[in-house]
């Protein structure tokens, strides 16, 4: 068995943008006192927290807004880093264009853009949307490839602007500095405690590609899951 386990958080560890489920907070702890967890999110460190609760607090180090915010589990920041009011600009034009593009009606005009600080997340319908509706509306990410089809050339821009888009979560695109992705990250933070990389491992439902979590396969050995229970008979079958 593998010494630190990385895990992707939505869909991955929790339904998307939701808590754990209480049966699963006893197999994470048990992974805990074999290895090391390493929660690698699009979100922020605090929604990673919250999302797996009180009952996990200092289980786990945090790789937050796709490992560009690391935090030990004690607290500890190993880095941080923002995005720049350039790059915040390219994003939010490219973030207007896709919505001209998509002419959707959302809900909640403010729900659509979230700004963490080292990543901006942008919902097509909108993070706080029913949940079921969510799971409906792109599971094959056929609409935001298309998307991101269509709008080439302002991808192209973003690059300029060294910003990178990936599809994320269950209906957004993610947007942060051109290269520090998962996978880069993943390997800085490997690094920085000085682990092998053969001792790894890294679990995700986005490994596709294009998806959030792709840039880490070659980094270290990957998991596909298709969602959050298949990582939990996965954890179980292997501590049996
Ligand atoms: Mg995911």
């Amino acid at each position: 068995m593998q010494k630190h386990f990385f895990f992707d958080l939505d869909n991955t560890l929790t339904p998307s943008k939701s808590l754990i489920e209480e049966a699963h907070i006893s197999i994470l702890k048990q992974l805990a006192e074999h290895a090391d967890i390493i929660v690698v999110s699009g979100h922020g460190e605090a929604d990673i927290r919250s999302h797996l609760t009180e009952a996990l607090h200092g289980y786990f180090y945090t790789l937050g807004q796709n490992g560009n915010r690391a935090v030990t589990k004690g607290g500890e920041v190993l880095w941080n880093n923002s995005l720049t009011k350039e790059q915040r600009d390219a994003i939010l034009a490219f973030i207007a264009k896709a919505r001209a593009s998509l002419n959707y009606v959302v809900r909640d005009e403010n729900d659509i853009i979230e700004d963490r600080d080292s990543q901006i997340a942008f919902s097509l319908i909108g993070h706080h949307e029913d949940k079921a509706k969510k799971d409906a509306f792109d599971p094959r990410h056929e609409i935001r490839f298309k998307l991101l089809k269509d709008l080439a050339s302002d991808v192209e821009a973003l690059k300029a602007a060294r910003v990178e888009v990936r599809i994320g979560g269950t209906t957004n695109l993610d947007f942060f500095e051109y290269g520090k992705n998962k996978g880069y990250n993943v390997n800085m933070f490997i690094k920085k405690m000085g682990w092998k990389n053969e001792d790894c491992i890294y679990i995700g439902d986005a490994l596709f590609p294009g998806g959030n979590d792709e840039t880490v396969v070659g980094v270290i050995e990957t998991h596909a899951i298709k969602d959050y229970r298949e990582t939990y008979d996965f954890l179980k079958k292997m501590l049996s």
